[in-house]
């Protein structure tokens, strides 16, 4: 891959992303010319990390320090509910993609105590399989591993945490 990103690549995940978030439920940002430019930012700290950083946030560079601000992050559903927005202004909530209200600044919930990590806590210990939390959509599954990807959100195996 090269090191920075081509019109054509830029095209390919604009377009990828937007499909998927019309699928699930989720909006981009309707000012296409500056999602384009966080389009292109995800593209360019993928060819550096070799993962999907958030362009807003300080990368650590290691895949395991950063798996919270891999996009779509962590914070994204808990900043689409009560801000509209996520903290890169990638995604936002209906009524701003349709203008029906302005995108307001986002505090940065990364490492606020109030987070909630979905660690696993000291119950269902009867359980006959963990049950498996994804942190960014909060999809719930009951099995021996977290799958490859969520089926809700698309998040890869490592992000997910045991929650039971
Ligand atoms: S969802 Fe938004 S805030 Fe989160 S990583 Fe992606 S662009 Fe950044």
């Amino acid at each position: 891959m090269k090191a920075t990103p081509t019109p054509e690549e830029i095209d390919e995940l604009y377009t990828r992303l937007g499909s998927e978030a019309r699928a699930r439920g989720y909006h981009l940002n309707p000012d296409e010319d500056f999602t384009r430019d966080i389009v292109q930012a995800l593209l360019t700290n993928t060819k550096r990390y070799g993962y999907q950083a958030c362009p807003c946030r300080l990368t650590d560079g290691v895949r395991d320090k950063d798996l919270d601000i891999i996009c779509p992050c962590d914070y994204r559903d808990p900043d689409l509910a009560e801000f509209g927005s996520c903290y890169c202004a990638l995604y936002v909530s209906g009524e701003i993609a349709r203008g029906e209200r302005e995108a307001e600044p986002i505090p940065e919930r990364r490492g606020h105590p109030s987070t909630g990590s979905g660690q696993a806590g000291d119950t269902g210990k009867d359980l006959e399989y963990p049950v498996w939390r994804c942190p960014v959509c909060g999809y719930l599954c009951a099995r021996e591993h977290p799958p490859e990807k969520c089926s809700i959100c698309g998040a890869d195996k490592d992000r997910f945490k045991q929650f039971l």
